[in-house]
């Protein structure tokens, strides 16, 4: 597996802040951040609830906007970008995990993958299938294509909501907090799944409380009062040769 830090930057936080104002008060969310993350990358952001971490992402998925500085993802600016090109954006570069799922009860796991597709008007419909298929047999899940949600697992629903993410193959998948409502087995699945899938190349930030498993991410950001107090890189595991530290 490549080094992330020999990719460029894939989306740069210049000097960002981001301001809630209620009634006469300011509330100061996240305070002059400046970060980048790389392809190949996984970074676990960790910090008490309450400390920005969900408000950082809803940066970078342009769901919020800042009230200084600036996101880049590939090149282009989206803070700036308005509403309707913001979705078509979101919709072919970011895949986005949730705590609950999100999956739509009604559709079997196969047809929930398949929408993204659909909406983006992406694929034949054919091709959709095959796709959402191969996605379920990438998570383990090609036996329960065509079972509801509500009937396989909650660790089975994340991975479900995590190939849906997968659907029209974003270069980022942001995750907040994804194994929040699993068992640590369940989640032990959901991490090995995004360490895989950043080192097939995708850009991973998973928020997380838990410590443990954000420790064996690459990199671990820790947020305090919406600032990064701390930034840990982690050297690969490396078989039979030892690599360098750093
Ligand atoms: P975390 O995800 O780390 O728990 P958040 O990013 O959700 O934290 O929130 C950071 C702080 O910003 C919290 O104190 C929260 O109350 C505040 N906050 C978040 N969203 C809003 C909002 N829309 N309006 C006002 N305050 C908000
Ligand atoms: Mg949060």
């Amino acid at each position: 597996m490549p080094d992330s830090n020999q990719f460029p930057p894939f989306i740069k936080i210049l000097n960002l802040s981001k301001i809630f104002q209620a009634a006469s008060m300011q509330f100061v969310a996240l305070s002059d951040i400046s970060i980048a993350f790389h392809q190949h990358e996984f970074t676990a952001v960790v910090g008490r609830s309450g400390s920005g971490k969900s408000t950082l992402m809803n940066m970078i998925t342009g769901i919020d906007k800042p009230t200084s500085g600036k996101v880049i993802v590939n090149g282009i600016e989206i803070h700036t970008m308005r509403e309707t090109a913001m979705s078509k954006w979101r919709g072919e570069n970011l895949g986005i995990v949730f705590q609950f799922y999100q999956l739509i009860p009604v559709l079997s796991l196969v047809e929930n993958v398949m929408l993204p597709m659909q909406i983006a008007g992406k694929f034949s419909q054919s091709e959709r299938l095959d796709r959402a298929h191969d996605l379920l047999s990438q998570v383990g899940l090609q036996n329960y294509a065509h079972k509801r949600p509500y009937l396989v697992s909650g660790g089975q629903q994340q991975s479900t909501a995590i190939a849906r993410a997968l659907a029209n193959d974003p270069p980022i998948l942001i995750a907040d907090e994804p194994t929040g409502n699993l068992s640590s087995g369940e989640a032990e699945k959901i991490f090995n799944i995004f360490q895989t899938l950043s080192s097939s190349g995708k850009t991973i930030i998973m928020v997380t409380h838990d410590e443990d498993l954000a420790k064996r991410a690459r990199r671990v950001l820790k947020l305090v009062d919406g600032r990064i107090v701390s930034e840990k890189r982690r050297s690969l595991p490396s078989v039979g040769n030892a690599e360098a530290k750093p």
